[in-house]
């Protein structure tokens, strides 16, 4: 089963959630954790994994030859991120807009395009225990979340639980790391900005017909914006993390609540409970 922890922004516990999520469940299931979130990923400084490979992740970015180039402009009226500029009859890539899909090397009549590779970030594999780890970065000075997220979900081996780690927000990213996940677990807190937040990320799972379910974390006693939000839309509540000085200093330290707190093991395995029966009917 693929599971996507998300939010509609940062800060609100989502690595944290999956990373305790996927740990807990790790002691009686074969789990792999991806961490999705390319441009700050974090889970590693709380799973502390054991890195057994890293490797650059490339694309092909096009090499203009300008004395086969005619002007004719195909290539630079059809790329589609304007990647590419043509002056009379010379033409001209700029590759931090460049995504690599190749288009403009088949298309171009005069072999005037060449490939080089690029590196846009670095992918890492290892083991958590058990658990299956795997890691994407992008590159400082890139901008390419989304070619960084794909090599990285292709490199999953997939078997037992998948639980990826998405980008916060509801962009391109975010689309790419929940699109063929069978539910999608979004993580808010009690505030305006979370509700505000919340509500955009259930828009965008709704959109593409995804199974989801919404963890509270940081919930208050009798502070229930979120709580009346999901009954009004019937949207299920598959847990409630309390705001507790115990669980921040834990946090703080780069530790797994699961492991140093065992009482709220089974409120992380509850989650999953929730999610097969969800996934189940
Ligand atoms: S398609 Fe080829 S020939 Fe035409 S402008 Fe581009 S590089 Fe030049
Ligand atoms: S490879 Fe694709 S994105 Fe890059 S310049 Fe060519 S057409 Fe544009």
């Amino acid at each position: 089963m693929k599971i996507a922890i998300a939010s509609g922004k940062g800060g609100t516990g989502k690595s944290f959630v999956a990373t305790n999520l996927s740990y807990a469940l790790s002691e009686n299931f074969q789990v792999a954790l991806v961490d999705c979130d390319v441009e700050e990923p974090n889970a590693y400084l709380f799973l502390k994994p054991e890195i057994k490979e890293k490797r650059d992740i490339t694309i092909k970015v096009p090499v203009i030859d300008n004395s086969k180039c005619t002007g004719c402009r195909l290539c630079s009226t059809h790329c589609e991120f304007h990647a590419l500029i043509t002056v009379k009859d010379k033409t001209y890539v700029f590759e931090e807009l460049c995504h690599g899909c190749g288009f403009c090397m088949r298309i171009c009549p005069n072999g005037a395009i060449g490939e080089k590779n690029k590196v846009i970030g670095e992918f890492s594999y290892g083991f958590v225990g058990r658990m299956d780890f795997y890691m994407g970065e992008m590159k400082v000075g890139t901008e390419l979340a989304t070619p960084v997220i794909r090599y990285v979900k292709e490199q999953v081996k997939d078997r037992g639980i998948v639980i990826f780690d998405s980008p916060p927000g509801t962009s391109c990213p975010v689309v790419e790391t929940i699109e063929d996940c069978d539910f999608v677990v979004l993580v808010t807190e009690p505030s305006p900005f979370g509700l505000n937040d919340l509500k955009l990320a259930v828009e965008t799972v709704k959109s593409m017909g995804i199974r989801f379910g919404v963890v509270e974390n940081r919930a208050m006693e009798g502070v229930n914006i979120i709580k009346d939000y999901l009954r009004e839309n019937n949207i299920p509540l598959l847990s409630e993390i309390p705001l507790d000085r115990e669980i921040a200093e834990v946090y703080s330290h780069g530790k797994l609540v699961v492991r140093e707190i065992p009482s709220y093991r089974d409120r992380f395995l509850k989650i999953y409970d929730e999610i097969v029966k969800r996934v189940e009917i």
